[in-house]
């Protein structure tokens, strides 16, 4: 048999293909040397999103002419939250080195699900130091993965295997007779019940406590319900306690959090999505006592620490039970003393992934290039600007603070009748104008104008741009509904 003719998917001139790759670094970093001079985010033509329902391409294209795409149809029309008006929702802002370490780890096309080779040494150094950023032991197991909602789900089912043993995973929850049930605050992310959903206890099983007037979670309240619980023949066995809640960016107090659990023998977990590195910034630290104390920690590198997306993380202190809940035999997936099948064991031993990126590339760069000082500083910065975008607010006679300012999360709203309304429309007309994008959400029944102030580049002009921005759209937005009422 003839031996078949090979063609690769390299180039036949590697010379023109670093020219184009050198101008397409270029473009990116321009992107983020010029954010400034962009909108914070535009609405999509139709005629561009028209452009994306093509059919399949059957022949090839040219580099630079689906680079050109890019350039003109998909990066003016992205999400924004490069730009340092973006204070929509919890987003980070991305930093050039992690753009560049994500270049390498694409290049290096390294798969982390296991086997031994560096680049999972990288991701056991990144659990190490964040084992000590927490005062965890240096045992503690760690896994990137897409982000906190998953990480969150992973501490869900190993306090449930905890809870019920390992048999729970041949037999299944019903099997073991027992109703498990969890508890957060009001104020938690809706991916903790989605987790409860996802590990098949059901999102009923979640016990939603009240928060106090801090928007922290009411500890004897929770008290209250683990005993209602027990007396009802349930099985309590979770706590989920925040660090930056979403809506106000409140913390739980962790320290009772830790006491409660360890009184009822709960698993303790952390949602810090993107509180817990807080712990970065000295002065903001000690806020976060009690976090040392839990049993699992889930929370983001991409946002407060500015990684490129995607970089969420669960640490979790027993890694027995970590790997207990996921380890997996499989005849192809054998470890061997020696060999590329070494290291075991792998990180696909401690999380649903096999398959898995090279996100620890990225947030080693990030970490190292900067030093953990200096993002501790840029995390404190945010918190400052939180702090003086409320005392503008406080100053101002057409603005009202709806929320405490516990970290970098504002709420107010602006003053008028029909609030609600009103305020939902400044929101929309703010990220049409391109100049600021915070979002909303409802605070004491309140629909509130929500600036997360999570971006390094956003700085005090930012903020009293969105602070004169939102008065000017304001006052006309009401104006204009008087002469509708008139009529
Ligand atoms: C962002 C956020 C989440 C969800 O994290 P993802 O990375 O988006 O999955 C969960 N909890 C809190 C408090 C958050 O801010």
């Amino acid at each position: 048999m003839a031996a078949p003719v090979s063609e690769t998917l390299d180039p036949d001139d590697w010379q023109a293909l670093r020219a184009q790759g050198h101008r397409m670094l270029d473009d990116i970093l321009d992107y983020a040397e010029h954010i400034r001079e962009r909108p914070v985010w535009q609405s999509i033509p139709d005629e561009i999103r028209a452009q994306f329902r093509q059919t399949l391409p059957v022949g090839p294209s040219d580099l630079a002419t689906v680079h050109q795409q890019f350039m003109d149809n998909i990066l003016p029309y992205s999400v924004g939250n490069s730009h340092p008006g973006f204070m929509g929702w919890v987003h980070g802002g991305g930093n050039p080195v992690g753009t560049l370490a994500e270049m390498l780890a694409a290049g290096l096309n390294a798969n982390l699900g296991g086997r031994d080779h560096m680049p999972i040494e990288v991701e056991k150094q990144l659990t190490r130091w964040v084992a000590s950023l927490f005062d965890f032991p240096d045992s503690a197991s760690g896994l990137f993965v897409t982000g906190t909602s998953m990480a969150n789900f992973i501490a869900v089912l190993v306090a449930r295997a905890q809870a019920l043993g390992n048999s729970v995973r041949l037999q299944g929850v019903a099997a073991s007779g027992s109703r498990l049930v969890a508890y957060t605050s009001a104020g938690a992310h809706a991916c903790i019940a989605q987790a409860m959903d996802m590990a098949g206890l059901g999102t009923d099983a979640l016990r939603i406590i009240p928060m106090n007037s801090n928007f922290e979670m009411d500890t004897a309240l929770l008290q209250a319900a683990i005993q209602a619980d027990r007396a009802a023949g349930m099985k309590p066995f979770f706590i989920a306690g925040t660090a930056g809640s979403v809506d106000v960016g409140a913390i739980d107090n962790l320290t009772a959090l830790a006491d409660i659990a360890k009184q009822e023998q709960l698993w303790f977990h952390i949602d810090g999505a993107f509180g817990a590195l807080a712990i970065l910034a000295p002065d903001i630290a000690p806020r976060l006592q009690g976090i040392q104390r839990a049993d699992s920690i889930a929370f983001d590198f991409h946002k407060w620490l500015q990684v490129p997306y995607d970089a969420g993380f669960i640490l979790v202190r027993d890694s027995a039970a970590h790997y207990a809940t996921f380890a997996t035999p499989a005849s192809y997936l054998r470890r061997e003393a020696k060999g590329l099948a070494a290291g075991s064991p792998w990180p696909c031993d401690f999380g649903p992934d096999l398959s898995r990126g090279f996100r620890a590339l990225k947030t080693w760069f990030t970490i190292q290039v900067y030093g953990a000082e200096r993002l501790g500083r840029m995390i404190a910065h945010t918190c400052a600007l939180g702090q003086y975008m409320k005392a503008a607010i406080l100053a101002h006679p057409q603005l009202e603070l709806l929320a405490p300012v516990a970290l970098n999360i504002v709420c107010f709203r602006y003053r008028c009748e029909n609030p609600d309304d009103i305020n939902a429309r400044i929101v929309v007309a703010l990220q049409e104008s391109g100049i600021s994008a915070p979002s909303t959400n409802i605070v004491n029944q309140q629909l509130a104008i929500r600036a997360a102030i999570v971006n390094h580049r956003t700085c005090a002009e930012d903020i009293d741009t969105l602070i004169s921005a939102t008065v000017a759209i304001g006052d006309k937005l009401s104006k204009q509904d008087d002469t509708h009422h008139d009529k």
